[in-house]
């Protein structure tokens, strides 16, 4: 049973997937309001692009290009004010490895413990360190090469694009096996992808300021019961980390504590 904010954004998700489908489908039949992928994308006159695809491209080909600024604006614009929400609520790869995290934890149904992390006071910076890394290196690759290389890892666009491929042409390239070899990675092992390597998610990351939507501890007296800390996907200490570029607003911690259902204890807040 999902709770308040899962609710809410479970449906942006299934939207979200359902839009990656009928988008071409819709451009199949010469209705083209709306046009792209999560690469790239038109609605109507305004375009909307991958800030790190953007990036990329004007870094390897080493132009500026006004255009291809202005269509960062937008998603630049929501990270800044509500945080890394296109993680948690409209990424269609979050959404699969939730559902692969669901099956993983059944495991236990079986008699089997899957292993799932925990939170270890001071992993965040580890974690930072290495996703940035990962971003900058996969960048100064990009600069090397010629050639958008960090495209060629990005869950979100993989999939939408594959779902234009689906619906327009009725097949699937080989960049699907990426996805699947990943999801299956996180089946046996745990949530990785989106903490320490998916340079999408680290790019946007960069946006993320000092104001703007964050988890807060808005009671400070709780039962401490480290509930929302357990819930927390990015293993992150939400009643003191919310300000962590980890965090993606999913609410998970909110709709977990205990304590919220008589008080307000876990809350999102503009900063
Ligand atoms: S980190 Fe990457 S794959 Fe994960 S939810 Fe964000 S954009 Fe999607
Ligand atoms: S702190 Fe809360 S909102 Fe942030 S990622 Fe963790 S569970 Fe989601």
């Amino acid at each position: 049973m999902f709770q308040r904010i899962g609710f809410y954004r479970r449906c942006a998700q299934l939207l979200t997937l359902l839009a990656i489908f009928i988008i071409p489908l819709l451009n199949l039949y010469e209705i083209t309001f709306v046009k792209g992928t999560f690469y790239s994308m038109d609605i109507g006159d305004v375009a909307l692009a991958d800030p790190l695809a953007v990036f990329q491209a004007m870094f390897t080909s080493r132009t500026i290009s006004l255009i291809m600024l202005a269509s960062m604006v937008v998603p630049v614009f929501l990270v800044v004010l509500f945080g890394r929400v296109w993680c948690s609520w409209f990424c269609p790869y979050y959404l699969f490895t939730e559902a692969v995290a669901w099956g993983r934890s059944r495991l236990s149904v079986f008699g089997i413990k899957p292993f799932t992390g925990r939170y270890r006071e001071g992993s965040t910076s580890r974690q930072n360190i290495i996703r940035y890394l990962v971003l900058g290196v996969g960048l100064l690759l990009a600069g090397i090469a010629g050639i958008p290389l960090l495209n060629l890892v990005s869950a979100p666009g993989i999939i939408s694009s594959q779902a234009l491929i689906l619906v327009k042409f009725r097949t699937v390239s080989f960049e699907l096996v990426f996805i699947l070899f990943i999801l299956v990675l996180e089946f046996f092992f745990f949530k990785y992808w989106c903490r320490l390597f998916c340079p999408t998610g680290s790019f946007l990351s960069l946006f993320q300021g000092r104001r703007g939507l964050k988890v807060k501890k808005i009671e400070l007296e709780c039962r401490s019961c480290h509930t929302c800390i357990r819930s927390c996907p990015m293993q992150i200490n939400p009643m003191t980390e919310g300000d962590n570029p980890m965090c993606h607003n999913c609410g998970i911690c909110i709709d977990a504590c205990p304590d919220n259902h008589k008080q307000p204890t876990l809350g999102f807040r503009f900063r």
